[in-house]
């Protein structure tokens, strides 16, 4: 989609350090990493977010979980992360393509702000 940021990192129209990546997913360090590790893992396709996946989209979205624990796994961090989906404004998504979270190195706190 024209003017997405992630659309653009996903054609490699716009520099990203990517640490993993197929035909249908990406992802690479968070601009803004709010922890010792911090990726960012998009389906390609765009999709506004999750709460706008389709059904068919089903395996689509197993592929990107999946693709957080091998990430996890290779980059050393299996043992401890955090997989986040901000979902709308009010739950913090300020990028409108969908995309997970993958944080590590720091302890964790829980209720998350
Ligand atoms: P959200 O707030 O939508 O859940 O997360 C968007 C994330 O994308 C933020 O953590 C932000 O730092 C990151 N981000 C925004 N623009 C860019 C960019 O151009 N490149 C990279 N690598 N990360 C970005
Ligand atoms: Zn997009």
């Amino acid at each position: 989609m024209q003017d997405c940021i992630f659309c653009k990192i996903a054609g490699h129209e716009i520099n990203a350090r990517f640490v993993h990546e197929t035909d249908e997913l990406a992802a690479f360090q968070d601009l803004n990493p709010q922890a010792p590790t911090h990726i960012i893992i998009i389906p390609k396709k765009h999709i506004a977010r999750l709460s706008e996946a389709a059904e068919e989209e089903i395996p689509l979205l197993g592929r990107l979980q999946y693709a957080a624990r091998e990430i996890a796994e290779k980059l050393g961090v299996a043992d401890n992360f955090r997989l986040v989906a901000n979902n709308g404004r009010k739950a913090g998504q300020s990028v409108d393509h969908l995309h997970y979270h993958l944080l590590a190195g720091r302890k964790m706190n829980w209720p998350p702000g």
